[in-house]
């Protein structure tokens, strides 16, 4: 690694191809101190993506603590600076994403807004209810045991309307199949209050099921996955995004 001026006089580290340009020469010792984690540190300005060597390094847990440490900064309004175009150049010829995340379409749930990631830290899929389909767990399969992701996190989400449509047996085209694979999770709901869509309680207590049972699907449904993580090698995780508020609550 050696450093030099860029042209605005910016300390800019040259790190296997990549640059991170860096706030300050503080930023430039945390860098240096912890291996550039792109989407780790704070103070810096977010130009480069995530290294095969920096990815490979970190274990499912620290990336699961990185994914906290984002929705902090997201929460407290204090989100790093992201350079897009800088993280578009550093990642076009090859990616190494930390984590594929299978969250809902919601609008208001956008995992790498909420979870402050950049260009390349995180595969994403998305789909209503955030469920196993046979193609969502071909894209995480993919994510982990050929693109090198160690965690796959299941993120559901307060006030869900797929969930709400479960609940009142919604009948709409393509729409019915998929509401049909949320089902299992109103059931399995123990609620002794009233079981209906408008009760934002029972609503957020299905979709906290759902995320258990689609974690389950992917270990039941995927033996690729569920040996990859018996080795230890990536962890399967559950969390519910609270609109209200914005946390990302990590399940047990
Ligand atoms: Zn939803």
């Amino acid at each position: 690694m050696h450093s030099h001026e860029d042209s605005c006089g910016t300390p800019v580290v040259a790190d296997g191809g990549r640059r991170t340009i860096l706030k300050s020469a503080l930023g430039l010792a945390a860098v240096t101190a912890v291996g550039a984690l792109p989407w780790a540190l704070p103070g810096l300005v977010e130009a480069a993506a995530l290294t095969k060597a920096q990815r490979d390094k970190m274990t499912p847990d620290q990336i699961i603590d990185v994914a906290k440490a984002g929705n902090e900064r997201f929460r407290a309004g204090k989100t790093d600076t992201h350079d897009y175009l800088a993280q578009k150049r550093a990642s076009a010829s090859g990616q190494y994403p930390a984590a594929v995340i299978l969250s809902c379409i919601d609008s208001r749930a956008p995992a790498e807004i909420i979870l402050d990631t950049g260009i390349g830290d995180t595969f994403n899929a998305r789909v209503a209810g955030n469920i196993a389909s046979d193609d969502v767990l071909g894209s995480l399969e993919f994510a982990c045991a050929l693109a090198g992701s160690k965690v796959v996190l299941v993120m559901g989400h307060t006030a869900c309307g797929a969930i709400k449509g479960a609940i009142d047996n919604a009948k709409l085209g393509n729409l019915t199949g998929l509401l049909d694979k949320i089902k299992p999770a109103v059931a399995a709901t123990q609620y002794s209050g009233e079981r209906t869509s408008k009760n934002n309680a029972f609503v957020d207590a299905v979709a906290t099921t759902n995320v258990r049972l689609t974690m389950d699907e992917i270990r039941r449904r995927s033996e690729v996955l569920a040996g990859l993580e018996k080795d230890g090698k990536i962890k399967i995780v559950g969390a519910m995004y609270h609109l209200v508020g914005g946390e990302v609550v990590f399940l047990d």
